[in-house]
């Protein structure tokens, strides 16, 4: 039965995120090493929630990638759709914490096993089993819904035209997507999060654009309506994962009933318990590690 799985793709890698905040790399007296990679943080909360998921994607055959699965199934995610390559290692990212508690990212990739996945290694056995006979988007409430956050790494880009135009090439096949206020920013050359610049973004294949803005919470359109959710007030010690929570916080609700699309109400509850997720992974240092399970996200929804 594959109603309401959801099927995370892409990158999973090791943080090492220094033990003290406001210091260079160079500097960190030591690090901690926290699983992390957006999608697999997204798979992790959704599983975290209560929710089923999977995560398809390439891990180094090392003593990193092995971790890294291990994470995956602890946490009750579907791992068969991990494949391990025995020439490229598990990437590493090296996420120094500003005095401010936001971060800078270093990677190693040279490529990384990550970046190495092609069509041919999918589980594609996993992929049929979330779509529809209607396919990717179809049929009344019953189709695969695709969901798309770009992850800005701007470093990871040979240039920021580049960036913009791959990005920018996936819109036309997402049902959703979430950008954050920074890569609203970015994508429409702007220095602005006004609706006239989200709308810019809009496209008639989309079922729901997100913008999401730190403590500030998140706006939503469609195209029947638009609006903005807020956050909730937390003492904020690294963002790092705050984006993914509130992707999985939402995929896995949407997943159970996608009425939340063209339902105004429904969806703003819903994101603010997107918000409330997101806010939780703030509070404490690392991404996996600091995900909500849904009695903290309730917590923290009832004041
Ligand atoms: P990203 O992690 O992708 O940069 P944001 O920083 O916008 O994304 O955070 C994603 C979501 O997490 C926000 O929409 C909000 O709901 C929540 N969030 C992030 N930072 C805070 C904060 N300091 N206080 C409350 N909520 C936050």
């Amino acid at each position: 039965d594959a109603a309401g799985l959801v099927v995370s793709f892409g990158e999973m890698l090791i943080d090492f995120v220094p033990t003290v905040s406001g210091v260079s790399l160079a500097e960190a007296p030591g690090f901690l090493k926290a699983p992390g990679g957006a999608p697999a943080n997204v798979a992790i909360a959704v599983a975290r929630l209560g929710g089923r998921c999977a995560f398809l994607g390439k891990l180094g055959d090392d003593e990193f990638g092995r971790m890294l699965a291990a994470i995956l199934r602890d946490n009750g995610v579907d791992d068969s759709g991990v494949t391990f390559d025995a020439g490229a290692r598990t990437a590493l990212a090296f996420v120094t914490l500003r005095a401010d508690g936001e971060r800078e990212f270093m990677f190693y990739r040279n490529p990384s096993a990550d970046m190495l996945l092609t069509e041919a290694e999918l589980n594609l056995d996993l992929v049929r089993k979330i779509c529809s006979p209607e396919g990717h988007g179809g049929g009344e409430g019953g189709g695969a819904l695709l969901s798309y956050d770009p992850n800005l790494r701007l470093p990871l880009w040979p240039s920021a035209a580049e960036a913009r135009e791959q990005i920018l090439s996936i819109w036309d096949a997402a049902d959703i997507i979430k950008v954050s206020d920074v890569e609203l920013e970015f994508l429409t050359g702007t220095d602005s999060v006004e609706d006239e610049v989200a709308m810019r973004l809009w496209r008639p294949s989309l079922k729901l654009l997100l913008v999401t803005l730190g403590e500030k919470g998140c706006k939503y359109y469609t195209k029947d309506f638009h609006g903005s959710v807020e956050s909730f007030t937390v003492k904020q010690v690294d963002t790092t994962g705050a984006g993914d929570a509130f992707v999985g916080a939402l995929l896995g609700k949407i997943i159970e009933d996608q009425s939340a699309l063209q339902d105004e109400k429904k969806l703003r509850e819903l994101l603010r318990f997107a918000n409330a997720c997101g806010a939780i992974t703030t509070t404490k240092k690392g991404a996996i590690p600091s995900l909500p399970n849904i009695s903290e996200a309730m917590q923290l929804m009832e004041g």
